[in-house]
């Protein structure tokens, strides 16, 4: 076993049966997971300690920026981490770590003295179980350049810039070998369908979860006006909506391409849906700006409520003029002098995120 599939084998354990059609999808996060850790590891392995971040997202079909954005926050973090661990730790990059029940690649082993450290790099946008992964490292790397007082896994959020620590000893490891040795009793006997179900490769064949995804389509479906969902209901229902969201996502993602390849799809009710192409028109700044400006009479005042300024835009910019690690104090700087010459103005928006910790 994959120590990358351990946290999924912890929440569902028959998440390690064999099946004949794995779902393996490509995708964009994927791709950028792997330029990022490309450009780290080239960072950390002295022999290229400045990365061509272009040439790795061109070979990697991924946004530049994007790329750059993560980079830096990793770069840093790893500046901090490595003083952390003690200069006279020796420093693995992607380092294959074998073991009898599992193994895997781990991103950075730091091994000092007292102390093995391990860091895993975290490029996605969703959240979820790390810390079985870097303990299944911990407890490879223990064996490996044997035991220590203490072991630290590391989890690096490059996406919200947050790191997760997690310290053990050896009974903390001792323990999670007698959990895992737990676990492979239960394959084939517990199933647990639920968020785990979106990256098994056994999604395509797994009847727990297509019963759990149709129980939820008739529990989300059964009432008939939302004055009927209870907060309990919509509790329960919260995470398993968002899955079947998900399914409908893809579903309307193959209408498109049928739709793309073959000119159309007849509906049962005697229409088709076809796609349509619309075009709208974009001007270029500069010249819209002389032409209203010398032509029409616009005054700056009507042109500030023509065009508008991104954050985005402004960040790309300066970090494309500034030299590497004064990026994020420049960008900030910039946005800082902008609000201080009352040119921003603040708007509120809400969008429903979760948090750790409960009201009750
Ligand atoms: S699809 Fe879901 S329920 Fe089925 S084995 Fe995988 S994680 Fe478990």
């Amino acid at each position: 076993m994959r120590v990358s599939a351990l946290p999924m084998f912890w929440a569902c354990p028959s998440s390690a049966l064999d099946c004949e059609h794995p779902y393996s999808p490509e995708s964009d996060a994927a791709a950028l997971g792997t330029a990022v850790h490309k450009a780290l590891q080239m960072m950390i392995n002295e022999a290229s300690p400045d990365p061509s971040l272009s040439v790795i997202a061109v070979e990697h079909d991924v946004d530049l920026e994007e790329l750059s954005r993560l980079y830096d926050i990793g770069r840093d973090a790893w500046t901090n981490l490595r003083l952390h661990a003690g200069l006279d730790a020796e420093v693995h990059s992607e380092l294959r770590l074998e073991g009898e029940a599992f193994s895997g690649t781990a991103d950075i082993v730091l091994v000092g003295q007292d102390e093995i450290v391990v860091i895993d790099w975290k490029s996605g946008r969703l959240r979820g179980d790390a810390e079985t992964q870097v303990m299944g490292y911990l407890d490879l790397a223990r064996k490996r350049f044997g035991p220590r007082p203490s072991y630290r896994g590391i989890v690096m959020w490059l996406q919200f810039g947050d790191i997760e620590a997690h310290d053990y000893e050896d009974e903390n490891l001792d323990a999670f070998e007698e959990t895992y040795a737990r676990k492979l009793e239960n394959i084939g006997k517990a199933y647990a369908p639920g968020v785990a179900c979106r990256y098994c490769r056994r999604q395509l064949e797994c009847s727990a979860r297509r019963e759990f995804m149709q129980a939820t389509a008739l529990a989300i479906a059964e009432p008939t006006c939302k004055k009927l969902f209870t907060p309990d209901l919509l509790a329960a229902l919260y995470d398993r909506a968002k899955m079947l969201e998900k399914c409908l996502d893809q579903f309307k993602d193959a209408v498109s391409l049928h739709v793309q390849e073959n000119g159309g799809l007849d509906l049962p009710n005697g229409k088709r849906i076809v796609e349509r192409h619309y075009q709208r028109e974009q001007y270029d700044p500069r010249t819209t700006w002389q032409v209203l400006t010398q032509q029409h009479g616009f005054t700056q005042e009507d042109m500030a409520q023509v065009l508008s300024v991104g954050t985005t835009a402004i960040k790309r910019i300066i970090g494309a003029k500034t030299d590497k690690g004064q990026k994020v104090e420049k960008q900030a700087q910039a946005l800082q002098d902008i609000r201080d010459a009352n040119g921003a103005r603040t708007i509120s928006y809400s969008k429903l995120i979760q948090v750790k910790g409960s009201n009750s």
